[in-house]
């Protein structure tokens, strides 16, 4: 039965910026039933057609862009695409994942998943209108912030095109940068980079298809029924009304709220930075990506600079502002303003700026090294000053911008206080708080990532945050759970409205592969985490990469609810490979590889 109808175009649509040249080929229909799409497609692509040890700004190495069979449809929330690649700042497999418009009008305009290989000589930005597929000379918009980039690419290509951009810190690939549609980022672990090293400025998209699927009145019940759960959730209603910013409160009463490098859990100013307080003061209206009834995303105007941000999001208050300790709110949107504006995560940035405060307030760098700036926690002006100079790569921010891990290295004994694992700089849960945390942050494959599991259930009580029994059992089920809805591709946070059942009944009338049960597309999901394990087992990666820093191992917590706790990892990881038919190395064995069916679909 042909793919194309079923939630899927069957078309790839292949992109060589050395040659010049682009290609479609079709999907595999035995590899869409395995791995759904989005990141199970990408993942494949990436393993099959990348060769062992390529360096990310190689131009071998390949950038997928991904849309799943729930793209372009009436499902709520689904208009998202995914970024897959190997991460320049952590050698790593990477998926990202950003809102906005763009998704759905790549599946529009006919495709599923866009691969891009080579490099450019000169920079370049790919025009797709429907099938018509060109590059153009980009020099004219090479060197242009976010923002103007993406204004001068609609303005060129007009009503109708959706585009993605990179700044000049993917320019000049920075191992922090991201991919950016309008302000909505695919942020984490590099891809930006990866974009800048081809030389890809950007990409405008028109599509005028329709995306069709396979039972449309079975398809239409599950949606009611997914849009209906939605708004009779309470979580939900929070993030409508006060953003992601709504959990900072709960965050920092289970201790939990990273403050001053992650060495303790709760900030004594907190309440400035509620989101009952930006909604109060700063926050004017709401934006919500394609197709969504959420809108978690809001809008907030500086009051001192004429500026406005979409967010800042709890993960960027957290990073910019009490991982810093600071609480001046017009400084975290002048940083996340920066940020924006020149391509850069704020989560890395934040995670960096951090570690260079904890390196200032213990003697190992001074105000002359930092180009004179004091980097004093809770010191708005410094938090602007850093965040400019890693912004724009320029004197201190030269290394700063190569990552936390990076930094590390020319400050001996600075390892233990260093706040990443993989490379990638953690996000806004303090591990020893919540054990299940730390072991989704050792495990996950693109580094410290808040995204791979739940961390919630441990902050909003569905499970004691402070033992290990049972965390590994609980990681293991919601990673697969995300994988799945990264697979369709949904917004994550829909998990806090419906569950795997209401993805399963959309899914199964959405592509017609009759899933016999939420069960077995809870399977797709760990076949996807495994073959994202497979990716990096490949390159070198194993157990010994599985780890925290030792701030989060050894040094009990000084206060708050979870005083004298630290991460018990070792324990947690071994159970956790146990579950999931790894060896105690953390490299899937021959017989889980046959039971989830990888074999049949691997290259050798
Ligand atoms: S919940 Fe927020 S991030 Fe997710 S799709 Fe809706 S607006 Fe976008």
């Amino acid at each position: 039965m042909p793919l194309y109808g079923r939630g899927y175009k069957d078309k790839i649509l292949k992109v060589d910026l050395s040659s010049g040249s682009c290609w479609t080929e079709k999907l595999d229909e035995k590899v869409m039933r395995l791995l759904l799409g989005g990141k199970g497609l990408g993942a494949w692509i990436l393993y099959n057609e990348m060769a062992p040890h390529t360096d990310p700004l190689s131009p071998e190495t390949p950038l997928i862009f991904v849309v799943g069979p729930l793209t372009g449809t009436t499902a709520p929330s689904a208009g998202r695409f995914g970024v897959l690649t190997k991460s320049p700042a952590t050698g790593a497999f990477l998926d990202s994942y950003c809102g906005g418009f763009f998704a759905q009008t790549m599946k529009y305009a006919g495709y599923d998943a866009i691969v891009i290989r080579g490099a450019a000589r000169e920079p370049k930005i790919l025009i797709i209108d429907d099938e018509k597929v060109r590059i153009e000379d980009g020099t004219g918009v090479w060197g242009k912030t976010v923002m103007e980039a993406t204004k001068t690419l609609k303005i060129t290509y007009g009503e109708g095109f959706q585009t993605v951009v990179i700044g000049p810190a993917g320019e000049r690939a920075a191992p922090i940068a991201g991919i950016f549609s309008d302000q909505r980022t695919a942020g984490r672990g590099g891809a930006g980079a990866v974009m800048g090293s081809k030389k890809l400025k950007g990409i405008a998209i028109r599509g005028t298809g329709r995306v069709e699927v396979a039972d449309p009145h079975e398809f239409e019940e599950a949606v009611w029924i997914a849009h209906r759960m939605l708004r009779m959730s309470s979580q939900i209603k929070r993030l409508m009304t006060e953003g992601t910013a709504n959990i900072l409160e709960l965050v920092n009463v289970a201790g939990a709220l990273p403050t001053r490098n992650f060495q303790s859990g709760q900030f004594e100013e907190n309440e400035k930075l509620w989101g009952e307080a930006w909604s109060r003061e700063y926050w004017k209206r709401s934006i919500a990506c394609h197709g969504c009834p959420i809108a978690c995303s809001k809008v907030a105007y500086s009051k001192t600079r004429d500026i406005a941000v979409d967010g800042p999001d709890y993960e960027t208050i957290f990073a910019v502002g009490t991982n810093c300790g600071v609480s001046d709110k017009e400084a975290i949107i002048y940083a996340n303003y920066l940020c924006d504006l020149y391509g850069i995560d704020t989560i890395s940035v934040g995670g960096i700026i951090a570690f260079v405060m904890e390196l200032y307030q213990r003697g190992m760098i001074s105000a002359e090294e930092l180009d004179g700036i004091k980097a004093e926690w809770g010191n708005g002006d410094a938090l602007v000053q850093l965040t400019e100079k890693i912004a724009k790569g320029e004197g201190i921010g030269e290394l700063l911008q190569k990552g936390v891990r990076e930094i590390s290295k020319n400050f001996p004994g600075s390892e233990g206080f260093a706040m990443q694992v993989k490379g990638l700089e953690m996000p806004g849960y303090l591990p020893r708080a919540a054990k299940g945390i730390g072991l989704s942050y050792a495990i996950s494959e693109r580094g410290a990532c808040h995204l791979r599991g739940s961390p919630l259930i441990e902050i909003l009580g569905g499970a004691d945050p402070l033992t290990v029994d049972g965390k590994a059992a609980l990681f293991k089920t919601t990673q697969l759970d995300v994988a799945v809805i990264d697979a369709a591709i949904l917004c994550y946070f829909v998990k806090f409205g419906i569950t795997l059942k209401e993805v399963y009944q959309m899914i199964n009338p959405c592509t017609g592969f009759g899933y016999e049960s939420p069960r077995e597309l809870h399977k797709v999901g760990e076949r996807i985490t495994t073959l994202a394990r497979l990716f990096n087992t490949r390159e070198g990666f194993s157990s010994k990469d599985d780890v925290l820093p030792k701030r989060s191992l050894s040094e009990p917590l000084p206060s708050g609810p979870a005083k004298g706790h630290v991460v018990e990892l070792d324990e947690l990881r071994s159970e956790y490979y146990k579950l999931m038919g790894w060896d105690e190395k953390g490299v899937p064995t021959e017989e889980t590889l046959v039971r989830l069916g990888l074999r049949e679909i691997l290259a050798e």
